[in-house]
């Protein structure tokens, strides 16, 4: 079968595209590798999202993912790891050997956990070092554990801990965040929360399983044991794959404006992985409708 429209990724705005694209009569597949709903669905609590005063990031994600079904939407759990181009058809081979054909096609990849880039932080993944509470904090109960990062993640995850964890070092490398201040208001509240600012990790110690982090505050070293890091500096974009298709810009996200088109006809970007200035949830699904109608239009063209 040949899709109207392939869409790669399930988060808000492949899911949004796909709800955009069938109720435009449109035949859509969505492809996701990990998890239909994408990053949100490592939020415990969204609430900014209109609409919702507070929603936990899972349930929103299932409920993107059960709008675009209910429209027609086919979804499947691949990785898509190549994609070629043979006249106006796309054909997107996937890690299973799996391949899928559509006239046109909606990058809407996301972004990966941006890593610390520490000595013997690829090693103790999964040994200590997380990139998600959400995920992994249940296995810190009622331990010590260490957060780096200064934006929305990094203090949603230290509140997260702040409920389970006996201490939660809160590691940030300047001497404000950029998250917000509601959050900050809440963590100072938390007795269990430690901020350790202008600071930054320098070594991850312990042997086959993490056992504490080397912290540097300007020309001090200080080893705080801990036995949990979480790592929340934010995401970078993963588009090695369809680097003949669109054009990147120095950060590695595609460089496209908010009409979402790319260099390549019938191929559009969409939601974290584009150049944009504010990354959320809520320009995610802007970028997904504008992403699909684009598409729409171009497929009626
Ligand atoms: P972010 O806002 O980009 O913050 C990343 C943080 O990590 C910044 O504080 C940054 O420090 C720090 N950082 C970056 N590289 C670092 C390094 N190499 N070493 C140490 N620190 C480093 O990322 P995010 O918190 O993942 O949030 C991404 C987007 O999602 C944001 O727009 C956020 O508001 C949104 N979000 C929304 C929700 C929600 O509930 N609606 C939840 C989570 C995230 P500097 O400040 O010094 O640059």
């Amino acid at each position: 079968m040949i899709y109207d429209i392939l869409i790669i990724g399930g988060g808000p705005a492949g899911l949004t595209a796909a709800t955009y694209g069938c109720r435009a009569g449109k035949s859509v597949l969505v492809l996701e590798k990990e998890t239909f709903g994408g990053q949100i669905t490592w939020s415990p609590k969204v609430e900014n999202f209109p609409g919702f005063v507070s929603i936990s990031g899972a349930e929103l994600g299932d409920r993107f993912m059960e709008q675009a079904m209910e429209q027609g939407a086919e979804v499947e759990l691949e990785e898509a790891v190549s994609v070629s181009m043979e006249g106006e058809i796309k054909t997107v081979t996937c890690a299973s050997g799996a391949e899928f054909k559509g006239r046109s096609l909606i990058i809407a990849a996301g972004a990966k956990p941006r890593m610390l880039g520490i000595e013997r932080e690829a090693e103790l993944v999964g040994n200590g070092v997380c990139y998600c509470a959400v995920c992994d904090g249940a296995f810190y109960k009622g331990k010590a554990v260490a957060v780096n990062g200064g934006g929305n993640s990094a203090l949603q995850d230290a509140l997260l801990l702040s409920e389970k964890c006996s201490r939660v070092y809160l590691i940030h490398r300047r001497d404000s965040f950029r998250g917000e201040a509601k959050l900050v208001e809440a963590l100072k509240q938390r007795q269990n929360v430690e901020f350790v600012m202008n600071s930054r990790i320098s070594a991850l110690l312990g042997g086959d399983e993490l056992e504490g982090i080397e912290v540097k505050t300007g020309e001090e070293s200080r080893e705080i044991p801990v036995e949990g890091l979480f790592v929340a500096i934010g995401h970078a974009p993963d588009l090695g794959a369809f680097g003949s298709l669109i054009e990147l810009d120095g950060g590695g996200y595609a460089a496209s404006g908010e009409d979402c088109l790319t260099k390549s006809a019938g191929v559009f970007v969409a939601g974290d992985c584009r150049e944009k200035t504010v990354r959320q949830l809520t320009t995610a699904v802007s970028d997904g409708s504008a992403a699909a109608l684009a598409a729409c239009a171009w497929l009626d063209s």
